[in-house]
């Protein structure tokens, strides 16, 4: 026997209530039960994202909801900035090219994140840029950007800005409205503890504007459509939603709810933190030299060892799903998941087992090094 953890950022481990009650028995998507379910979710999402403007919820996973903020904004050869920190900000970069906007794109090494002062430059020097997109937390790299100090620079220029906060929202803290984000993205599946299937986006009044002028074409993802569809006298989708889903996230956001936002940002933090520590300790590497957002810890493999390697006795041997790199960091970096319904001993024993997958690989580590690393940030936390 094997029990299994998944210690990844996302797909996130599901709490069993919220697995339970996607087993509740089927419900009409335009009768009452359902509506009173939407508007719950409708609600709490508001909460989390910070906004009093509208939210509209697809049947999608994240990048789903990544390509309707492009669809539902911009025209064929409008003028944006994208900010890219990692794999995800290459992902917005290719889904706005692919529409046929112009792109100027802004990148960082790997592991840095991004300087308001590059924004800033390009849009003195292009200031017909309609949108910047930007990651909240890159999970390729574990690296968070500043949003604040962009919504500074993009809202008094009228610009908007477009985050993609799938795997950040939740893990760290976002505000919509004050901070001037204009369409933020997210999902079920990072730090909602949800299965995947769920997207979602907040939107600003100033986004509401472009949606009007917007050109490109948009069916299934029309914003338009999701926002005439809720403000029916019975609150609806405009399509069929993954229902049984929406009964789970709900479930889950009950439970975002009884610990408190605040709560929840600080637990992401705490487990963070304690990983950072654990893992230097043990005399490994973080990735990342700053910026590290709450989500997700990136990690060098030690000297001469494969990360994949490192990845797959984590898995075969002790039931610990964790990731490794993406795109370019494919064997280079692990990564270990700290998102969602994740606790202190979920990461004591992480590193518990990272240290004995390190002994096996030959690796010279002291048993027990990086395990007393997170229990003294947990401790001292406490105390
Ligand atoms: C997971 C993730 C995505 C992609 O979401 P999918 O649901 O796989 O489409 C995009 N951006 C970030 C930052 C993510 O963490």
């Amino acid at each position: 026997m094997q029990k299994k953890y998944l210690m990844t950022p996302g797909p996130t481990s599901v709490p069993t209530d919220v697995l339970l009650a996607q087993a509740r028995d089927m419900i009409h998507h335009r009768a009452p039960a359902y509506t009173e379910v939407l508007r719950e979710i409708t609600a709490r999402l508001k909460k989390v994202l910070g906004t009093e403007g509208d939210v509209v919820i697809f049947g999608s996973s994240g990048t789903g909801a990544m390509e309707s903020s492009v669809v539902n904004l911009f025209s064929p050869g409008d003028k944006v900035v994208v900010i890219s920190v990692g794999y995800f900000g290459d992902r917005y970069a290719a889904i706005a090219e692919e529409f046929g906007l112009q792109v100027i794109k802004l990148s960082y090494p790997r592991g840095s994140p991004a300087d308001p002062l590059d924004l800033e430059k390009t849009l003195e020097s292009h200031p017909e840029t309609k949108g910047v997109f930007i990651t909240h937390l890159d999970t390729s790299t574990g690296v968070e950007n500043d949003l604040e100090a962009f919504g500074r620079l993009t809202n008094p220029r009228n610009v908007a800005l477009i985050v993609d906060s799938i795997s950040g929202l939740g893990s760290s803290p976002l505000y919509l409205d004050a901070w001037n984000l204009d369409v933020v993205v997210s999902g079920s599946q990072k730090a909602f503890m949800t299965p995947p299937g769920i997207a979602f986006a907040g939107i600003s009044s100033r986004a509401w504007n472009m949606v009007e002028r917007s050109r490109l074409p948009k069916f299934y993802w029309s914003y338009q459509k999701s926002k005439d569809a809720y403000n029916k006298p019975i609150p609806q989708n405009p399509f069929t939603p993954p229902v049984s889903l929406l009964v789970a996230f709900n479930e889950a956001l009950k439970m975002v709810e009884k610990e408190g936002l605040e709560n929840m940002w600080s637990r992401h933090r705490l487990l963070a933190e304690a990983t950072r520590a654990g893992l230097r300790a043990m005399g490994l590497k973080l990735f990342a030299t700053g910026g590290w957002g709450n989500g997700v810890t990136s990690v060098l493999p030690p000297e001469g060892v494969d990360g994949g390697k490192i990845v797959r006795m984590m898995r075969e041997e002790f039931g610990i799903t964790i990731a490794g790199g993406q795109g370019d960091l494919k064997g280079k970096i692990f990564r270990i998941g700290h998102l969602g319904y994740v606790d202190r001993l979920d990461i004591i024993l992480t590193l518990a087992a990272l240290e004995m997958t390190l002994a096996r690989l030959g690796v010279e580590v002291e048993l027990g090094s990086g395990v007393r690393g997170t229990q003294e940030v947990f401790l001292k936390a406490e105390g």
